[in-house]
């Protein structure tokens, strides 16, 4: 694997190595992190890089995309397919665990790898995109199931194909008559914004309403003006914007991070949506909240910031049981 490749806006950092030479891991942390990448991938873009103060060991950019020894340690409780999408998978890349949406996953990379996620153990760059024939036949299910009413793609992140792929999909889906609404799921405005250029844009300009998901966890990912000139873009085609974040301990596990997070969202145009519970995945205990906390910190916003800027709290249950909101007790 090479130490780093070209994106349209500069390298992106891919092994341990390519990250100490730009300062963004301790050398003496070097050894343990490339065992970490033998498991799970590596990825900061040059304008998540940018993002980091090497400066401040707590960091909570770095904190979300930086390999940890923790990493290495599985706790007893954690699992490899947390939201359990196995049992409710018809046919590859189609996850259907409620009656009337069903998730796409037509590709599992993602443009960085968040050191939290719940699909850590199959998402990576090397993985996962769906051949013409296994896409075919994951898009002939969702035409073949009237009671999906909307197509939720997901992955990996859907905005890394190319606009020509996400643009055919999204077109066929479209014309689906009992298909009424496309959702997509991505970190690509907070992690590479050059991707949302005309060509995008075009490829999301379908007969359906698509709204999108923008997953961030800290309100410094809005602050590049890049970032805030594609939600800006993504905004005046008219395309809702959701915002869907992760309760991560040192990253956002205060009143004023989430008040922060939340309006910084609001002044993207984007309306926080769900604030889930950290999911249990190989290696990541080190971000857990405990939900009496996450409760709490909620609660403490009401009246601080206006109603609508408070996501609903949301715990995706053991087993496949979807999503929850979290409540006491
Ligand atoms: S962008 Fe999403 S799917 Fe990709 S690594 Fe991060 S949390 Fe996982």
């Amino acid at each position: 694997m090479p130490d780093g490749d070209t994106t349209r806006q500069g390298r992106t950092l891919r092994t341990p190595q390519a990250l100490r030479d730009a300062g963004l891991l301790r050398p003496d942390a070097e050894a343990d992190a490339t065992r970490v990448a033998t498991r799970f991938a590596i990825s900061v873009t040059d304008h998540v890089a940018r993002l980091i103060d090497p400066a401040d060991p707590a960091d909570p950019i770095a904190r979300q995309y930086i390999p940890d020894a923790a990493e290495l340690t599985t706790a007893p409780h954690e699992t490899d397919d947390p939201t359990a999408d196995g049992p409710f998978t018809p046919v590859k890349g189609v996850v259907h665990r409620y009656p009337d949406r069903a998730l796409l996953k037509p590709l599992l990379a993602c443009p960085v790898y968040c050191r939290f996620c719940f699909r850590r153990e199959v998402v990576g760059p090397d993985g996962g995109l769906l051949t013409e024939a296994e896409l075919d036949t994951a898009l002939a299910w969702f035409e073949a199931t009237p009671a999906v009413r909307e197509a939720v793609l997901t992955g990996g992140d859907p905005l890394m194909l190319s606009p020509r792929r996400l643009g055919a999909m999204l077109h066929r889906l479209a014309a689906i008559p009992h298909i009424e609404t496309l959702r997509i799921h991505t970190r690509v405005p907070v992690a590479e914004p050059s991707r949302i250029d005309a060509a995008l844009l075009a490829a999301l300009d379908v007969d359906k309403p698509v709204f999108l998901a923008v997953h961030a966890n800290h309100a410094r990912e809005f602050a590049p003006p890049a970032t805030a000139a594609a939600l800006d873009r993504l905004a005046r085609t008219g395309i809702p914007l959701l915002g869907q974040s992760v309760l991560l301990r040192g990253v956002n596990d205060s009143a004023e991070a989430l008040e922060a997070l939340f309006r910084a969202m609001l002044r993207a145009r984007v309306k926080p949506y769900y604030l889930h519970a950290l999911d249990p995945a190989p290696g990541t205990a080190r971000f857990a909240v405990p939900d009496d906390q996450g409760l709490a910190l909620l609660q403490s916003l009401r009246g601080r910031i206006p109603g609508h800027a408070i996501p609903t709290f949301v715990r995706e249950l053991r087993a496949g049981g979807g999503k929850r909101p979290v409540s006491h007790g």
